[in-house]
């Protein structure tokens, strides 16, 4: 598994993938965009890919099978659960705002 499981934006998995295969990657990226567009994600994978034990040929992904690649996957993992728990709170926190808004008018 490498970039081809990230889904849409090709432009951007297409940069990432330039970047790496010419080993040319800046100090700093910034992601940018609407929520849900996966810029975490590809962070992410762009992070594993740089610390990847065994990139794959043209060196412009990641074999997601090295112990590195799999110690990112369980960080990726993690951060899901993460923003999975965020967004319940968050949801959680919107009914108590309009309960609380019903009872004072
Ligand atoms: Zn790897």
């Amino acid at each position: 598994m490498g970039f081809e499981a990230f889904l849409g934006n090709s432009k951007a998995v297409t940069a990432v993938r330039e970047m790496l295969a010419c080993g040319r990657v800046p100090g700093a990226l910034l992601f940018a965009g609407p929520d849900g567009v996966g810029k975490k994600t590809l962070a992410l994978m762009l992070a594993k890919a740089l610390n990847c034990q065994k990139r794959l040929p043209g060196g412009d992904d990641f074999c997601g099978e090295c112990p590195h690649c799999r110690k990112a996957e369980e960080f990726l993992t993690a951060s899901r659960e993460d923003l999975t728990r965020r967004r319940e709170s968050k949801d959680a926190q919107k009914r108590t705002d309009g309960l609380l808004y019903s009872i004072s008018s």
